[in-house]
C-alpha cells in the first residue's frame, strides 16, 4: 500500500497534501477495514478502489473540478459544513482532512456508524468536527437544539450529501440546514439532470434558488461524476422538513 497515487490524484485536483494529511487517509482506511469486519460500513475494501471511490470522490468537487466550491471553502472567516447521511464518513472525513480549518458536523441515522465516526475523529486527531446521531427530518426542526451549537436549522454555509436519496427527497433533508445565501451540494453520478428536473418543485418550496450541475471525471479514470449545487435564496418555511419518513414516502 503506497500513497503515491492518492498524492498524485490530490495534486491533480489542485491540493497540496502534506505527509500528515496522507497519513491520516491511511489511518482512516485501516480503521475502516478493521471495523468493517464487525459492522457494515463499506463494500469497498481494496486500498486503490477506496482511494478513488471514497477519498478522491469525496474531495473532487471541492478541488479544481468546481473552482467556485474550492473558493467558498477557502474563504477567510469561519465556514461551517454539514454532511447529512455521512455513513462511514463520506464525504465529510476526507474533506476535513483536506480542509482542517473548516468546521464540520456529520449526521447519521445509525448509532453504530456515529460510534465509528467518533473513533475516527479521535484516532486521526481531528478537531472542530462533531458526529451526531439522528435523522435529518428531526434535527432540522426549528425547536431542536444540540449542544454546543444551539439550533442546527439554517446554521450551515454548505450542506453536502452523497448516496443518501434522490434529489427531491434529499432537498427536504438538506435545504432546511443551509443559511440563506449558503449552498446545498448533492454528490451524484449519472442522471443528475433528470433528478434535478424532478426536484424543481421541492427546491423552490424549501427556499432554494437556481441549481447548477457541474460534471467532471475522477482523475486518471473514466468515472463520470457530478454535483448539483443549489443556492439558498430564502428561509425554509417552518412546516419543512415534514415528519421522519414522509419526505421519502411523498416527495414534495
Ligand atoms: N454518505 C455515505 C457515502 O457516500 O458512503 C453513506 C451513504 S449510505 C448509502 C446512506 C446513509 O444515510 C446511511 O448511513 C443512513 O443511515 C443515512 N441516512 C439515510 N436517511 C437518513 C436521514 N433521513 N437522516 C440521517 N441519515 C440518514
Amino acid at each position: 500500500m503506497t500513497t503515491d497515487r492518492l498524492k498524485e490524484n490530490l495534486v491533480s485536483l489542485g491540493f497540496a497534501p502534506s505527509e500528515e494529511q496522507l497519513l491520516r487517509f491511511v489511518k482512516y482506511y485501516e480503521l475502516l477495514i478493521e471495523r468493517n469486519k464487525v459492522m457494515n460500513l463499506t463494500a469497498i475494501t481494496d486500498w486503490d478502489e477506496a482511494v478513488t471511490k471514497h477519498f478522491v470522490d469525496s474531495v473532487a468537487p471541492f478541488g479544481n473540478c468546481v473552482p467556485e466550491l474550492f473558493h467558498i471553502m477557502d474563504a477567510s472567516g469561519e465556514v461551517r459544513v454539514l454532511d447529512i447521511g455521512t455513513g462511514a464518513g463520506f464525504p465529510a472525513i476526507p474533506l476535513k482532512i483536506m480542509f482542517p480549518e473548516v468546521s464540520f458536523v456529520l449526521f447519521d441515522a445509525l448509532n453504530k456508524r456515529v460510534d465509528f465516526l467518533n473513533e475516527v475523529i479521535t484516532v486521526l486527531g481531528l478537531s472542530d468536527i462533531t458526529a451526531i446521531h439522528g435523522r435529518a427530518e428531526n434535527l432540522g426542526r426549528s425547536d431542536v437544539t444540540e449542544e454546543p451549537f444551539g439550533r442546527l436549522r439554517e446554521g450551515f454555509d454548505i450542506v453536502v450529501s452523497r448516496a443518501v436519496s434522490r434529489m427531491s427527497v434529499l432537498s427536504e433533508y438538506c435545504i432546511p440546514f443551509v443559511k440563506p445565501d449558503g449552498y446545498f451540494v448533492a454528490y451524484k453520478s449519472e442522471k443528475a439532470e433528470e433528478e434535478l428536473f424532478d426536484a424543481k418543485n421541492a427546491i423552490d418550496l424549501l427556499g432554494g434558488g437556481e441549481a447548477d450541475i457541474k460534471e467532471y471525471l475522477l482523475p486518471d479514470t473514466k468515472l463520470r461524476r457530478s454535483v448539483i449545487i443549489v443556492k439558498k435564496i430564502s428561509p425554509t418555511p417552518e412546516k419543512y422538513p415534514r415528519r421522519a419518513g414522509k419526505p421519502e414516502k411523498k416527495p414534495l
